[in-house]
């Protein structure tokens, strides 16, 4: 079996690492997989000797959140949280639904292209979906493009029939995306991967160029879609995938790293597949001693900190509960991060959530941790997924930026369908 032997680029000790066969993982233009370290999964502080804290199990198919920060919902969590929604939640009338979310007929950054050549692109297309456009070398017409966790479908529910529907329309439909480089995504949620859109994604004529990053254990989930098993790449918390764009449109560094959250498409796959957050560095060659350029990372779902199951469920601004070391951890290993894709979404009642989904005041901290210059606020807008009103995240992520001395310029939202640019190095 053909194995390949690369070096730990992290600041980590230096040490050889034998990666997954090359059969299953390269594409042609994937090189490698590297293997790093973090201190806040480290081997010996989980529950399975020799793995990493995170593993649940020898085989890599179950996962756990490996700090205090993290809380498991009890049965009687559940029960509460069940009981609180049928009491609170209520459809959101439709005029607070249009004067809130206008949405806009995406161009993904085409009025830029010329203008703004050196900035980073990000269209929002609605929760937690994105298509990122880096910075184009000077000869070439568009620079990498990644599509982060695309769900174009009404319900996002194992059912076309019942589950949350959108209250607001998607922007845009697959066909209508442009050709990508990169597809990843951050976990198995329906509202972030949604197979009805991954199969018309994988449709389009251009699709069989796409590389496909995954976490652990979630390549399988794909098997229906069309994409080739041979696209897909799977990555544990802090591995990267070096990818070489081709064309000269250069190489892009996709780095898993941890979230806290938890993962299940049905009953009985509770925590089988990992979820992860996704650093992106542009690099100008394969070389493994070559710099990184352009920094965006996507928290993908995440919660920060957990409060105690008895906190009221209206409570925010709490410091008295441990934050999850992981983001501080990403800041010191990779800030500054030109741009953070953050979720401010899905956070009542706050007892049971915030173990799972950030509230506002969650991320601007998480910001901080990170060492990002900027960010965009993401996971809001799309589904009635908890109880807070459909206004309720903007309005509490002006008071947290207040709180914590953020402007709207470096933690800002997009309007849905809106590209916006955003600098490098400053
Ligand atoms: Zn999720």
């Amino acid at each position: 079996m053909l194995r390949l032997r690369v070096l730990s680029w992290a600041d980590s000790a230096i040490r050889p690492h034998t990666i997954r066969p090359i059969s299953n993982m390269i594409t042609p233009s994937v090189l490698a997989v590297h293997k790093a370290d973090g201190a806040s999964t480290r081997e010996g502080q989980g529950p399975i000797a020799g793995k990493p804290a995170h593993w649940g199990n020898k085989q890599g198919t179950l996962f756990d959140n490996p700090w205090d920060s993290w809380r498991d919902a009890s049965a009687g969590d559940i029960f509460g949280m069940f009981a609180h929604s049928f009491r609170e939640m209520k459809s959101p009338p439709s005029s607070e639904v249009v004067r809130h979310f206008p949405i806009r007929v995406p161009d993904f950054g085409a009025s830029f292209q010329d203008s703004h050549p050196a900035e980073i692109k990000a269209t929002w297309l609605g929760h937690a979906c994105f298509l990122i456009e880096f910075p184009r070398e000077p000869d070439q017409d568009r620079g990498i493009r990644i599509l982060i966790d695309p769900v174009f479908s009404n319900r996002c529910s194992p059912f076309s029939f019942m589950g949350p529907s959108r209250f607001t329309p998607a922007p845009c439909q697959a066909a209508d995306i442009p050709e990508i480089d990169v597809l990843v995504l951050s976990h198995n949620h329906y509202d972030h991967m949604d197979l009805p859109t991954l199969k018309a994604l994988a449709s389009k004529p251009e699709s069989s160029h796409v590389r496909i990053v995954v976490p652990l254990n979630n390549a399988h989930h794909l098997a229906s879609t069309g994409f080739a098993s041979k696209q897909i790449t799977e990555l544990d918390w802090w591995e990267s995938a070096d990818v070489d764009i081709g064309s000269g449109k250069g190489v892009i560094r996709i780095g898993a790293k941890p979230a806290q959250h938890m993962t299940a498409r049905g009953i009985s796959d509770r925590k089988k597949s990992l979820w992860a957050s996704f650093l992106f560095e542009t690099r100008p060659s394969l070389e493994p001693s070559s710099p990184s350029g352009v920094k965006v990372y996507f928290t993908g779902d995440t919660g920060y900190s957990a409060l105690s199951p008895s906190a009221d469920p209206d409570s925010h601004f709490t410091t008295d509960t441990p934050v999850c070391p992981a983001f501080r951890e990403i800041g010191e290993k990779h800030g500054p991060i030109d741009l953070a894709l953050v979720p401010v979404g899905a956070y009542r009642p706050r007892a049971f959530m915030s173990p799972l989904h950030c509230d506002p005041w969650d991320a601007v901290r998480l910001f901080k941790d990170i060492k990002a210059k900027r960010a965009i606020a993401m996971h809001y807008g799309v589904w009635q997924l908890t109880t807070e009103t459909i206004d309720e995240p903007v309005r509490l992520l002006a008071e947290s930026r207040d709180r914590l001395g953020v402007t709207e310029e470096e933690f800002g939202t997009l309007e849905i369908g809106q590209t916006g640019v955003y600098p490098v190095g400053k």
